[in-house]
C-alpha cells in the first residue's frame, strides 16, 4: 500500500510511522530523516539545507522531489511505503502523483496549544535520533537516550521562533493538500491525541474499511 502521512509539525506522523511500518510491513521515508541525516554527515546537501531547516523554512520543491523519487525506485519500496512529511505542497503532491499516486492520506488532526507543547518539550538523542518527552515520554535518566547512552538535545527547530514559522509555512502550504486530497477521495481524518498505540489501532481500522 502507498501511504502517505499528512498533518501539522508535531502530530505524531514520525512516531506513529515508526510503529506502523512493523504493523503494516512497509518502509517509513521520512524527508525531514533524509535531510538531518545529510546535515548529520556534512554532505552538500546537507550543507545545502542546513539553515533552511534550522528555521522551519521548507526546501525547494524540485530538490525534495527529485530525493523522494530516487528513494521511492529502490527495491524495499516496490510493495509500497509510508510517506512522512512528503508532499509539503501543492506542486509537490502534483508531482507524486506522476511516480508513486497515493492510496491513501491519512490527514493526522490536532489543536494548535498540543502542537506546542509537545514540538517546545521534544528531546531527541544526538547519537541514534530517537526521540523522547520532557512531560509525556521522559527518559528513564534525564538528558540520556534509553537505547543507546547518547545525548539528548532539542532539535534547532524545536525552538519557539522555530515553531511559530514552522506552523505558518504549513497552514499556508501544506494545509490546502487536505482539500487537494479530499477531492481526489483518498483523504482519510485521524485524530492524534491519544496515545501513539491508540492512534496506531484506528489507523489499522481506517486503513481496513
Ligand atoms: P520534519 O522532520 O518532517 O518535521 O521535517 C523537518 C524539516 O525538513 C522541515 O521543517 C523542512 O525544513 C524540511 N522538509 C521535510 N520534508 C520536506 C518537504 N516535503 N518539503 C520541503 N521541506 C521539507
Amino acid at each position: 500500500m502507498k501511504l502517505v502521512f499528512l498533518g501539522p509539525p508535531g502530530a505524531g506522523k514520525g512516531t506513529l510511522a515508526t510503529l506502523a511500518k512493523q504493523a503494516l510491513n512497509l518502509p517509513h521515508i521520512s524527508t525531514g530523516d533524509i535531510f538531518r541525516s545529510n546535515i548529520k554527515e556534512g554532505t552538500p546537501l546537507g550543507l545545502k539545507v542546513k539553515k533552511i531547516l534550522d528555521s522551519g523554512g521548507l526546501v525547494p520543491d524540485e530538490t525534495t522531489i527529485e530525493i523522494v523519487q530516487d528513494r521511492l525506485r529502490k527495491p524495499d519500496c516496490q510493495g509500497g511505503f509510508i510517506l512522512d512529511g512528503f508532499p509539503r505542497t501543492i506542486d509537490q503532491a502534483e508531482a507524486l502523483e506522476t511516480f508513486a499516486a497515493p492510496q491513501a492520506v491519512i490527514n493526522f488532526i490536532l489543536a494548535d496549544e498540543i502542537i506546542i507543547q509537545r514540538l517546545s518539550g521534544r528531546r531527541v538523542c544526538k547519537n541514534c535520533g530517537a526521540s523522547f518527552h520532557l512531560e509525556n515520554l521522559p527518559p528513564r535518566r534525564e538528558g540520556l537516550c534509553d537505547q543507546c547512552d547518547g545525548e539528548l538535545i532539542q532539535r534547532p527547530d524545536d525552538t519557539a521562533q522555530a515553531i511559530q514559522q514552522r506552523l505558518s509555512v504549513y497552514t499556508a502550504q501544506t494545509e490546502p493538500l487536505i482539500g487537494y486530497y479530499r477531492k481526489k477521495g483518498t483523504l482519510k481524518d485521524i485524530d492524534a491525541q491519544p496515545q501513539p498505540e491508540v492512534v496506531l489501532q484506528t489507523l489499522i481500522k481506517v486503513l481496513k474499511a
